[in-house]
C-alpha cells in the first residue's frame, strides 16, 4: 500500500486485513513501537521521523526481515503499509521475498489531492499527537514523498504490478475501489 503521507494507507490496510485476514506490516507503526520503548534505537529513529525524513534503509530492512520471518507460515498474505518508501527498499523487498520463494502481487497507489492531505494530517495531529503531524514536518514529508517515494510507482509499473486507486471520497467508497482490485488475486 503506497501513497503520500495522509493518503489513508493505514485506514484502508486495516479494512483489508479485516476482510481478507492478511497480516499487516506497517513500518511506521513498527518504528513508533520502538520509539515508545524509550530505547537508544528509538531515540535515533525519532530524530529522523520528527523531522519528516526517512529512517535509513538498513534499519528498516532489518526490522522488516525480522517481522516477515516471525509471521505465521499459514498466513494468507501480507500488506506492506508505508513500505517500500524508495526504490532501494523496493529492490530489497523483491529480493527478500524471492529468497523466501514468495513475491509481491500488486502495488496499490492511493492518490489524494495535496490540500486534502494537509487537512487530514493536521486533523490527525490534533487527535493522535504524533510528533510528525505538524505543518513544518508535514511539508518536509511531502517533499520526501515526491523525491523518494513517488519513483517506487514506476518501479512497479515496469514489472506490471501497479494499480492506481482514487483516494478521494468516503472511506467506504475508497475501500470499494481497492476491493475490486484485490478480488482479482
Ligand atoms: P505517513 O505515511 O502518514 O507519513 P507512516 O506511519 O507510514 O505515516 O510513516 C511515518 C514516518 O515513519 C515517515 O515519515 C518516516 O520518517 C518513517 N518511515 C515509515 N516507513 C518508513 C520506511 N519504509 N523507510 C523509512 N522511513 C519510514
Amino acid at each position: 500500500m503506497c501513497g503520500a503521507p495522509g493518503s489513508g494507507k493505514g485506514t484502508q490496510s486495516d479494512r483489508i486485513v479485516e476482510k481478507y485476514h492478511l497480516a499487516h506490516l506497517s513500518t511506521g507503526d513498527l518504528l513508533r513501537q520502538e520509539i515508545a520503548t524509550g530505547s537508544e534505537l528509538g531515540k535515533l529513529l525519532d530524530s529522523f521521523i520528527s523531522k519528516g525524513n526517512l529512517v535509513p534503509d538498513d534499519v528498516i530492512i532489518d526490522i522488516l526481515a525480522k517481522h516477515i520471518d516471525s509471521l505465521d507460515a499459514d498466513c494468507a498474505g501480507v500488506i506492506f503499509d508505508g513500505f517500500p518508501r524508495n526504490v532501494a527498499q523496493a529492490e530489497a523487498l523483491e529480493k527478500m521475498l524471492a529468497e523466501r520463494n514468495e513475491a509481491t502481487s500488486v502495488l496499490l497507489d492511493l492518490q489524494v489531492e495535496h490540500d486534502e492531505l494537509i487537512t487530514r494530517l493536521l486533523n490527525r495531529g490534533k487527535v493522535q499527537h504524533r510528533s510528525d503531524d505538524n505543518i513544518d514536518t508535514i511539508k518536509q514529508r511531502l517533499v520526501v514523498y515526491e523525491e523518494k517515494t513517488r519513483p517506487v510507482n514506476d518501479f512497479y509499473k515496469n514489472i506490471n504490478k501497479y494499480q492506481a486507486v482514487d483516494g478521494m471520497g468516503t472511506m467506504e467508497e475508497i475501500f470499494e475501489r481497492i476491493d475490486s482490485i484485490l478480488k482479482q488475486f
